[in-house]
């Protein structure tokens, strides 16, 4: 091995077999580099994408939708294809449905609905303080204006929808969500909710690896280069030319590049043991301010399709005596599953969605808990009988140690700490300037973090990195 490596000599290791971490693999063998390889923990690629056999095909328990056109890598990879599907307005006509059973006559729904829309943040103005204030003060004032709706009701709606939109951010509560981060977040214009019919979010990783669809353990290019159930245990990058690698079983593994993608999850909870010598304050930093939340999903299958067929689903709106009644019971957590809806392309399913430190006490309950408690559910706000459904699955991102939540945001506290991903995407590099350990992962991207194209830049830009310092060099 030369003293200095070449394209054709230089071992890059990359930790995490997630959107970024494929992302980067491909694009580094694209540009020439040969010595590429991903240590991943679990015993499948993917990370957050993680698209498995139920109901009449699959379903997604991480990613599900790609989120717009217009500057969206994934969608630009795939747009000449077949593969996308319009979701388009569908699930928007969900129900609002009142813990009493009413349902909300379409004309106040709409009043509610306009004033909710109207309320949020678009910029440009004052960019301080939470994303929850800014909406709520917005959204009374706006019904100043509106035709008389029940007050009630009304505030009923808003906190319904402030969980709805909690799932987006994923935080536990639209107060500790920074409003300059949500005007600063990118959002890709065209149709928000493209979905992948009966093939599943897994489709992106198959294209990114130049991969067989028809055969689900085929990984194209990036044969031979993933090494599945390999958790990584220490990063030492104390000497200046290499980078030594522990892995949990023992091995160890030299490398002259390193590309982390772990979640901002696995951040938090190990980077004081992951990384040799420890990582610099600023790194430190955003890795504290930044926020990893959780959303959960559930899917129902049922013999056959359980809801009426002008109901595509509901969003929960609890009366306030009726919350109090349960926030004093053991099923307190199902205030924060904040509605369900039919799935695209899968007649027989439902699926619900839970979110924030409810969403993690969930994830310690039983299966059986978790549907009684659905169960009873359906049954406080719907005006129809629910059969119990054949199978089901819930999700359980926070507790796995190698995600430790669902997807990052910024917070008030973030801001606090003038933090953010810049930050974390800072590479470390050695004395002589070299880089030797670099960040990717949708923690690391400014404007499109949370989602799986906002990921994959973020693995481009790592492999770009390093591209054009090996080309610089050459160069001298
Ligand atoms: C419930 C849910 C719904 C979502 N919905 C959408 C959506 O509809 N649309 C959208 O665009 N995005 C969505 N997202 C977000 C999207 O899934 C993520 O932003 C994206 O997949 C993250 O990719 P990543 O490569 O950054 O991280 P990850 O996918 O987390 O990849 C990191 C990898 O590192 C591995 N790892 C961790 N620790 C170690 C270790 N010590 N050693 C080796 N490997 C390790 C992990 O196992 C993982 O495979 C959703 C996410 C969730 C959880």
């Amino acid at each position: 091995m030369s003293a200095t490596p070449t394209k054709q000599t230089a071992r890059i290791v990359i930790i995490g077999a997630g959107a970024a971490g494929i992302a980067a693999a491909t694009r580094l063998l694209a540009q020439g580099f040969k010595q590429v390889c991903i240590l991943e923990a679990e015993n499948r690629i993917g990370g957050r994408i993680n698209t498995v056999a139920f109901g009449d095909s699959v379903v997604d328990k991480g990613a599900q939708w790609c989120h717009g056109e217009e500057g969206n890598v994934v969608y630009e990879l795939v747009k000449q294809t077949k593969l996308l599907d319009r979701t388009g307005d569908v699930l928007k006509a969900v129900k609002f449905v009142r813990s009493n059973w009413q349902i909300l006559e379409d004309e106040v729904a709409y009043v509610l609905g306009s004033a909710i829309e109207s309320a949020w943040p678009t910029g440009p103005e004052e960019t301080n303080g939470s994303l929850g204030d800014h909406v709520s003060v917005n959204y009374w004032r706006g019904l100043e204006k509106a035709p008389p709706v029940d007050r009630e009701i009304a505030a009923e709606l808003l906190e319904s929808m402030k969980k709805l939109r909690c799932s987006y951010t994923a935080s536990d509560h639209l107060f500790m969500v920074s409003k300059r981060a949500h005007l600063e977040f990118h959002n890709c214009p065209g149709e928000f909710m493209w979905n992948w019919q009966d093939k599943g979010y897994r489709t992106i990783l198959k294209t990114l690896m130049q991969a067989k669809l028809s055969e689900p353990e085929h990984l194209g290019v990036l044969q031979d280069k993933i090494q599945l159930a390999k958790p990584l245990a220490e990063i030492d990058y104390t000497q200046p030319k290499l980078v030594k690698l522990r892995c949990w079983n023992g091995e160890l593994i030299t490398a002259d590049h390193v590309i982390c993608t772990v979640s901002l999850g696995v951040l938090k909870a190990q980077h004081e043991q992951l990384f040799k010598p420890a990582l610099p304050a600023a790194k430190v930093r955003a890795i504290k301010g930044l926020h990893l939340g959780t959303v959960n999903k559930f899917f129902l299958e049922y013999e056959s399709q359980p809801l009426p067929y002008d109901w595509v689903g509901a969003n929960f709106l609890w009366l306030f005596e009726d919350l109090a009644v349960l926030r004093g019971s053991e099923r307190f957590w199902l205030e924060s599953v904040f509605g369900f809806h039919r799935v695209l392309h899968q007649p027989r399913l439902l699926q619900a969605w839970i979110i924030g430190e409810h969403a993690r006490h969930m994830e310690t309950l039983s299966e059986q808990e978790v549907l009684d408690g659905l169960q009873w559910l359906f049954r406080k706000f719907l005006p129809f009988n629910m059969p119990q459904p054949q199978a089901f699955i819930r999700t359980q991102w926070h507790s796995n140690p190698n995600f430790r939540g669902s997807y990052s945001s910024r917070t008030n506290y973030t801001d606090e700490l003038r933090t953010g991903p810049w930050d974390l995407e800072t590479p470390l590099l050695d004395e002589a300037g070299r880089p030797r350990v670099h960040f990717a992962g949708e923690a690391t991207n400014k404007h499109h973090h949370s989602s799986v194209h906002g990921a994959i830049e973020t693995g481009w830009r790592e492999a770009d990195r390093l591209n054009q310092y090996y080309n610089a060099r050459n160069a001298q």
